[in-house]
């Protein structure tokens, strides 16, 4: 499955922000943005000339890096976002955070999206007793996300929850079990992604 590759310290770098892509080195002093807060590249001191469009573009790069995706799937979950009732942007942002690999992530059972995704593709976690190795499998209120019986990763999935202080309120996690549920879709300010998500919908709409 593709996905994205490439240096993640860069991606913050670029958009100005941590987006916690490492795990634990975010945590600690050796983050880059902490260490060189300017854009990446020979000119990432330079002046830049904002206009509108770069402002949109911006935050639907940060918005596509934050969740581990490439142009074209993020393109696609806009595009169905669109189709939906309601708000497109709140659409777009609770399609993104159902995903399984980001529930992974937020439940504490993962250091970093990109590590929820390894394991959810090596087939380490269950969904309703079921094995799902999809990472874009999308959660529905009341599934029941368990880590898969007699799983090699369980040592690495309990560090990361070692790592977690809270877990989203719209689900619930049982860190010593390793069990958890989804108890609710996210409410947009139940999500902290850190995005303008109205300015993602006007640059996919024009
Ligand atoms: Fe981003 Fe983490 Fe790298 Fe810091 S350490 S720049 S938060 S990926």
């Amino acid at each position: 499955m593709a996905r994205s590759l490439g240096p993640k310290c860069r991606n913050c770098r670029r958009e100005g922000m941590k987006l916690f892509l490492k795990g634990e080195r975010c945590l600690t002093e050796k983050c880059s943005v902490e260490r060189r807060s300017y854009p990446p590249g020979e000119h990432g001191r330079g002046r830049i000339k904002q206009s509108e469009y770069l402002l949109q573009l911006r935050e639907k790069q940060k918005a596509r890096r934050y969740y581990g995706l490439l142009e074209k799937q993020f393109r696609t979950y806009y595009e169905r976002a669109a189709r939906r009732s309601g708000i497109t942007g709140e659409n777009l942002l609770q399609m993104l955070e159902l995903r399984l690999d980001n529930v992974v992530y937020r439940l504490g059972f993962a250091a970093s999206r990109a590590q929820a995704r390894q394991l959810v593709r090596h087939g380490h976690f269950h969904v309703n007793g079921r094995r799902v190795n999809v990472p874009s499998f999308q959660v529905r209120p009341d599934d029941v996300v368990t880590i898969a019986p007699k799983s090699a990763a369980e040592p690495v999935v309990r560090d990361a929850t070692d790592l977690t202080a809270s877990v989203a309120p719209w689900l619930q996690a049982d860190h010593e079990g390793l069990t958890a549920k989804v108890l609710r879709r996210p409410e947009r300010d139940e999500i902290d992604t850190p995005v303008q998500e109205q300015l993602i919908v006007e640059l996919y709409s024009k």
